[in-house]
C-alpha cells in the first residue's frame, strides 16, 4: 500500500473537488473525517494484527462490493448525524473508496502480493496491476519506517499525489473568486 500520506493527499484533493466553499475554519473537522474514509479499506490492518496473518490485507476490504456496500453504509451514517451538508455526498465517498484501491492497486509490493482481491467473494484472487506507480512497504517492520528506502517511498508518492492537492486548492480558490464576483456584481 502506498503510505498514509499517499492516501491523506488523494483524498484531501478528492474532498476539495466536491466542497467547492471549502473553508479551513469551517471545515476542517469534516475534512480530517473524510481523510479517514479514504482509509477505511485499510481497517482489515487490524485483523492482520489479531491473526498475524499478512496474507488477508488488501482481500475482503479492499473488493468492489466492499466499496459499494462501506459507501451506503457511511453515507447513511453520516446522514443520520447531518454530517453531509453538500449535494453528491455519496459519490464524494465512493470516490474516496475507489481512490484507495486504485492507489493500491497501483502499488508494487514485493512484500506481500501484487494487487488486491477486486473481485471478492466471486474470485479469491489477487488482480495484479500492468504496471506500478507506488512502492509498498513493510509496516510491520519498526527499521523499515525509518529507513532511507522509506524516504523514497514518500518522495514518490508526493511527487505522484502533490500536484493533484495543488490543483485541488486552485480550483477551489478560482471557484470561491468567481462567486466573490457574483455576488459583488449582484450587490
Ligand atoms: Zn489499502
Amino acid at each position: 500500500m502506498p503510505s498514509p500520506l499517499g492516501h491523506t493527499l488523494v483524498s484531501s484533493s478528492i474532498y476539495l473537488f466536491f466542497k467547492k466553499d471549502f473553508s479551513f475554519k469551517k471545515d476542517f473537522r469534516n475534512l480530517i473525517l473524510f481523510i479517514g474514509i479514504g482509509l477505511l479499506p485499510d481497517i482489515d490492518m487490524l485483523l492482520v494484527l489479531l491473526s498475524r496473518n499478512i496474507g488477508i490485507h488488501r482481500s475482503v476490504t479492499h473488493s468492489l462490493i466492499f466499496v459499494i456496500f462501506s459507501s451506503i453504509v457511511v453515507y447513511l451514517f453520516l446522514k443520520k448525524l447531518k454530517i453531509l451538508s453538500f449535494k453528491n455526498s455519496f459519490l464524494l465517498i465512493l470516490s474516496l473508496l475507489s481512490a484507495h484501491l486504485f492507489c493500491d492497486f497501483f502499488t508494487l509490493d514485493d512484500i506481500l502480493h501484487n494487487g488486491i482481491n477486486l473481485f471478492y467473494p466471486f474470485s479469491k484472487e489477487y488482480i495484479p496491476a500492468p504496471f506500478y506507480l507506488f512502492m509498498g512497504f513493510d509496516w510491520r517492520q519498526f527499521s523499515t519506517l525509518f529507513s532511507f528506502y522509506m524516504l523514497k517511498v514518500i518522495i514518490r508518492e508526493f511527487i505522484i499525489t502533490a500536484p493533484f492537492f495543488i490543483l485541488a486548492l486552485l480550483y477551489i480558490n478560482k471557484t470561491q473568486l468567481k462567486e466573490e464576483v457574483n455576488i459583488e456584481s449582484q450587490n
